[in-house]
């Protein structure tokens, strides 16, 4: 994965070679950023252009056995820590620091990618704060984040930043189009729910997404029926379930279609819709739900799943709220 093929993070890649063409290329880099744009692949593009047998100097080849093992994670002179659990731990941080005191093996930089900074606890970080100082030399160490002040100042102050900014639509639009698993229909699916970014659960999710979103539009514009209550509640069962991830693309969607729903009730321009494949039930819920209560649904969205975070019964919060969805109606 050479810079050539990262979308979308044209200004870091250009302060990536500036720094590089200039000779200020730092001991240690910060690439924050939202998830899933393209920060692991930037800092494995840079490990393989430090090394790449037959590079251009601008760029790796891609081709290369260096740049082969790098992009498969089996290059001695690169190591990728992540956190093991919730943590980074102090073992871990540990073994990386041994790792870093042995020669390189054949490498013109070795690379350690922290993936994952924000898990570092206080024990870890500190621990890591004297090599980051003052890592051995041709080192480069890469701590990857989604904001500064998710790490501890001590550990941001010794690297140079580098933000990564969301994808536009057109970028993930060509990412996803990539995919062989994808059509044409699907990519156009899929890109609403990609808000600047390609997270490869995603993709795997498109069936689960795409049945979760009818059903869930079918029971917003059905009239509720009792036999429709009841087939309601006991799929919630299944979408609350311990393995399912129905709930959640479902309380997304909901968001997205109420949201829809408040911007036609105001009046606002419909090219802005999220989901405009559900226009003609956005009008039904137009009709159907009053523009105050649409407005205060996002709050109560907001709560449930709060609740859930903090281990509600799944199923039971789910229920309860489709009894509010339809007792409006
Ligand atoms: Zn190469």
């Amino acid at each position: 994965m050479p810079f050539s093929e990262i979308l979308g993070q044209g200004l870091a890649l250009k302060a990536l070679h500036h720094a590089q063409q200039s000779g200020r290329l730092p001991h240690a880099w910060l690439f924050t950023g939202p998830p899933h744009v393209g920060k692991s692949k930037t800092a494995k593009a840079l490990a393989q252009w430090l090394n790449c047998e037959c590079g251009n100097g601008e760029d790796a080849c891609g081709q290369c056995p260096t740049c082969w093992q790098i992009a498969e994670h089996n290059y001695p002179d690169c190591m990728v820590l992540e956190p093991d659990g919730k943590n980074i731990r102090i073992a871990q941080v540990h073994q990386a620091l041994r790792w870093l005191q042995l020669r390189a093996d054949r490498a013109k930089v070795r690379v350690l990618t922290v993936d994952g900074a924000q898990h570092f606890n206080r024990a870890s970080a500190n621990a890591f704060l004297k090599t980051l100082e003052e890592p051995p030399p041709r080192t480069l160490i890469v701590l990857i984040a989604e904001a500064p002040a998710q790490l501890l100042e001590t550990l941001v102050s010794r690297c140079q930043l580098m933000r990564f900014r969301p994808l536009a639509d057109e970028q993930v639009r060509t990412i996803l189009a990539q995919n062989p698993k994808l059509s044409e229909a699907q990519v156009e699916t899929v890109l609403p729910w990609a808000l600047g970014s390609v997270p490869a659960g995603l993709i795997d999710e498109l069936e689960t997404l795409e049945s979760v979103q009818q059903q869930t539009v079918h029971w917003l514009t059905t009239h509720s029926a009792p036999e429709a209550l009841e087939e309601i509640l006991c799929e919630m069962g299944n979408w609350g379930g311990a393995k399912s991830e129905a709930w959640r693309l479902m309380l997304d969607f909901l968001e997205r279609w109420f949201r829809d729903v408040s911007w036609l009730q105001h009046g606002l321009p419909e090219t802005q819709l999220l989901c405009p494949e559900f226009r003609d039930s956005l009008d039904e819920g137009v009709q159907r739900f009053s523009k105050r209560w649409v407005l205060e649904l996002p709050e109560r969205l907001t709560r449930l799943r709060e609740s859930i975070e903090l281990n509600a019964n799944k199923p039971l919060a789910l229920e309860t709220l489709w009894l509010h969805l339809l007792k409006t109606a």
